[in-house]
């Protein structure tokens, strides 16, 4: 999809309106993916933005720009690992969620599962391998394969995979391609 200039200066206008001051690359092949240099490096993958804004009443048209920048620094996983998958090793544009979030993967320290979790919202959905199902419930305090007790008391960072658990999960098709 091709993304107009035009919108993603508006985007990026919105960064900058809420605080980033790093350094902003259009990427990809059609481009799509804003790179934010960082800190904090993330991604983001424009297409879901920008159909919601196409299909959005001009008068929310600016809301949902500057909702985009303000997520710039609440989706933020903190973590000193530099071997944890986190939300711009994944294919935001995977799954459709609610479109607030940003998916992360997380993994459970007791039995190794591995599922999505849209951040801030809590959103989780599982059976990734077959058809991906939404858990109707706020959010996930347990695992959703054995029911162990999740602590997000630290935050998202102590559930955050290696990329080997992803891949053994069976769930590299939710890996950004390098
Ligand atoms: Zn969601
Ligand atoms: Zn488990």
């Amino acid at each position: 999809m091709k993304i107009p200039d035009s919108f993603v200066e508006q985007l990026i206008a919105a960064l900058r309106r809420h605080g980033e001051s790093g350094d902003v690359r259009l990427m990809g092949p059609t481009p799509d993916l804003l790179e934010l240099r960082g800190p904090p490096k993330r991604g983001r993958y424009l297409p879901d933005v920008y159909k919601r804004w196409l299909r959005a009443p001009a008068a929310e048209r600016d809301a949902i720009v500057d909702e985009f920048g303000r997520l710039r620094f609440g989706s933020n996983v903190m973590t000193a690992d530099a071997g944890a998958v986190t939300d711009v090793d994944i294919r935001q544009d995977a799954i459709a969620c609610c479109g607030d979030g940003v998916f992360v993967l997380l993994c459970c320290p007791a039995c190794r599962a591995v599922w999505l979790h849209c951040e801030p919202n809590g959103h989780s959905w599982v059976d990734l391998t077959t058809t991906p199902r939404k858990l109707e419930r706020p959010r996930a305090d347990k695992c959703p394969s054995c029911g162990k007790a999740l602590r997000f008391d630290e935050g998202l960072a102590a559930l955050l995979p290696a990329r080997e658990d992803v891949l053994a999960a069976g769930l590299e098709r939710y890996l950004v391609q390098r």
